[in-house]
């Protein structure tokens, strides 16, 4: 507790120290700045503010004023002014993040990479694609698709999200269990540091091992050590089966038995397992919510299984086959296979409604063995219903990477009330050696609750790391971990 507070003081004495330095440079920075991008690409907090956002995750604009670079060169004259005057600089991609990683204080300035959304290059026989990081993870998506190729990550927010916000979230989505993270599709990646310096780290290759690989320190950081600007992704093939399934389990063994024998009868083209808890998917389905859905609300558990291969007729063939024999195995109680685009849509429009979980409850996105995953579910309903009356808890997520989403909805939106769910949430994790984000990252949001996943050492390493890359403390000061 104590080492939490006084990580909290260090904090607003950097933040107190920047404010300080931005109000007395304020004025002298804005021509600067207008200088680099114009005067119409530096943008007041009230007019960025009053464009509304696509999805409400509750980080409105406080900063002094939201600068829009439109090329790399830009962005490395906007940090070596900041860097020169101590200002404070919050990236912006498309907001979506979770966990109040794009937070902002008003002596910040915000630092959106909207308008930096060119796809440069695509390369059909290397399969890859270089793009600047205000492209949307949907416009990579369709490009690839338009050459017969395939991005194989996916999320719920593909519209919205920025690859730039994706690559320093490390995003994962529904076909981790296949392709990873997003980490496993980067290739190369464009920095510009904390002085403004570039490291040009565009690596188009497969293999190459000629030195350190120093795009993971920006991979999964979000914005704290460096600003990217373009990214190299790897392409797939792509897929020419489909197939998509929604089957109903009565006990979280069988969700078990199922996970194993799709590993085992589908192989390599497993790319999706979905599970759904009841209290999650009677809130989306008709009568309650509003998808049809082939499969009745009233069982344990709900479940999304997608495989995508390359042998037409024997993968369609594999997949009914798989599920035939867990229907007769008794593994699964009832079931539906999608039989065209619209009904693969249809069964995973299901699993995409989380507009009220993201509006309004408090969300958790944890990783944990899978075996456990059950318990600890218990665990934590038993716990929170104990501390707050009418908690209502869903459970929902990727379950086939070890990672489940809570969410916890109550009438208290106090802030007491959420530190006695996180606290319920993320101390019932230790026993398990948990992680307290499996994919949205730290931000602000879990801060304090670092050390219940990495150890001391690691922490400090983090800091040494953050000390060395920006001294000044001035990207995206106070999210993930204090310079110390
Ligand atoms: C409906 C919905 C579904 C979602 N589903 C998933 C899911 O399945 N899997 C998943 O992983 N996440 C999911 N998310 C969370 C979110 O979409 C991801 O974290 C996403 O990768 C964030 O991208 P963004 O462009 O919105 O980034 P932002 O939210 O704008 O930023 C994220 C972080 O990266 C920093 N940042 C942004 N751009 C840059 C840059 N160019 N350089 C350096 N730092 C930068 C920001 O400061 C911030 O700390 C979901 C969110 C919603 C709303």
């Amino acid at each position: 507790m104590a080492r939490v507070d006084g990580e909290k003081r260090l904090d607003a004495m950097w933040r107190r120290a920047a404010f300080v330095d931005s109000i007395a440079h304020m004025q002298e920075i804005r021509p600067l700045l207008e200088q680099i991008v114009g005067p119409h690409n530096l943008l007041s907090a009230a007019a960025w503010n009053a464009r509304g956002v696509a999805w409400e995750t509750h980080q409105p604009c406080n900063a002094w004023a939201v600068i829009r670079p439109s090329n790399t060169k830009q962005v490395a004259r906007i940090m070596q002014v900041c860097h020169e005057f101590g200002q404070s600089v919050v990236p912006y991609g498309g907001l979506t993040n979770l966990v109040k990683g794009c937070a902002s204080t008003g002596s910040d300035l915000a630092l959106s990479f909207e308008i930096m959304n060119q796809i440069e290059d695509i390369d059909v026989t290397a399969s890859t694609m270089t793009v600047q990081a205000g492209v949307t993870m949907q416009a990579v998506q369709e490009r690839a698709l338009q050459e017969n190729l395939y991005f194989p990550v996916d999320i719920g927010a593909r519209g919205t999200c920025m690859v730039g916000g994706n690559v320093s979230t490390n995003a994962g989505g529904t076909k981790v269990i296949r392709h990873g993270m997003i980490r496993d599709s980067v290739l190369g990646l464009e920095v510009v540091m904390a002085d403004g310096t570039i490291i040009e780290s565009m690596n188009h290759f497969l293999k190459n091992n000629s030195g350190f690989d120093l795009k993971q320190l920006f991979i999964g950081t979000e914005g704290v050590l460096g600003l990217i600007t373009r990214i190299i992704f790897r392409l797939e093939t792509l897929p020419t089966t489909h197939n998509v399934a929604l089957v109903a389990c009565e006990n979280y063994d069988q969700v078990l038995a199922v996970l194993q024998k799709a590993r085992q009868s589908l192989g390599s083209s497993l790319c999706g397992f979905e599970v759904m808890w009841d209290n999650f998917f009677g809130q989306v389905v008709k009568p309650v919510g509003k998808h049809a859905s082939p499969v009745a609300a009233g069982h344990a558990f709900n479940i999304i299984i997608e495989s995508m291969g390359s042998q037409p007729g024997a993968d369609d063939d594999t997949f009914e086959n798989f599920l035939t024999d867990s229907f007769e195995s008794q593994l699964i109680t009832d079931g539906a296979i999608a039989k065209s685009g619209s009904e693969r849509d249809g069964i995973w429009a299901i699993r995409h409604e989380v507009e009220w979980v993201v509006r309004d409850a408090f969300i958790f996105d944890v990783s944990l063995p899978i075996a456990s995953v059950s318990d600890y579910v218990n665990t934590i309903t038993r716990k929170i219903s104990a501390e707050i009356n009418d908690a209502r808890i869903a459970a929902f997520g990727h379950l086939g990477d070890n990672n489940i989403h809570i969410s916890v909805l109550s009438d208290s939106k106090t802030a007491a009330t959420a530190r006695l769910v996180e606290k319920c949430v993320y101390e019932s994790l230790i026993p398990y050696r948990g992680a307290i984000s499996a994919e949205h990252g730290i931000g602000l949001e879990k801060k304090d609750y670092l050390p219940i996943s990495r150890t001391s050492a690691e922490i400090e390493l983090m800091r040494v790391l953050k000390r060395s890359l920006d001294p000044k403390n001035i990207l995206n000061p106070g999210k993930v971990i204090s310079p110390g």
